[in-house]
């Protein structure tokens, strides 16, 4: 017998697999999905990662990010905990590669969310105070030709 959890919807059921008759029996599951991630888990067990990495950027502690490929299941565990000690000193954007070719898996593990953004958008913010104040020197007015 043999426990594992379906991570294909929220419900997370916990499947028990049995071995009758030289095949896989499964209960537990709450749909059919359950039975197809059973069958995949025990004919090519990979998964892609997804996990947050550290920033030094006070307004963007965490980054979340993922690998662009499947992971062998041996090698999840120490990618996991190798990814735990980075700490991103550069702005990403959205699909940026973080880092290459993780653990000699031919994988990238990438940026699922945007820095630049947030980047962007305090500039924005700081540009639209010192116009606010006039203090701005790179401002253009255009005169009202009338
Ligand atoms: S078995 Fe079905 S209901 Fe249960 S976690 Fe998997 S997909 Fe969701």
């Amino acid at each position: 017998m043999k426990q594992i959890t379906c991570i294909t919807c929220p419900f997370t059921c916990r499947i028990t697999i049995d071995v009758e008759n030289g095949d896989h029996v499964s209960s537990g599951n709450m749909c059919n999905k359950g039975a197809q991630f059973i069958d995949a888990e025990l004919s090519a067990p990979d998964h892609s990662i997804t996990t947050m990495v550290k920033t030094i950027f006070p307004d963007i502690p965490f980054l979340s990010v993922r690998t662009n490929g499947e992971i062998p299941k041996n090698k999840i565990k120490k990618i996991i905990r190798d990814l735990s000690k980075v700490i991103i000193t550069e702005r990403k954007g959205i699909g940026e590669i973080v880092i290459r070719n993780i653990s000699g898996t031919k994988c990238n593990v990438i940026a699922t969310s945007d820095m630049l953004y947030t980047a962007n958008f305090e500039q924005a913010a700081k540009k639209a105070e010192l116009i606010k104040q006039g203090k701005n020197q790179n401002v253009v007015t255009t005169k009202n030709p009338a």
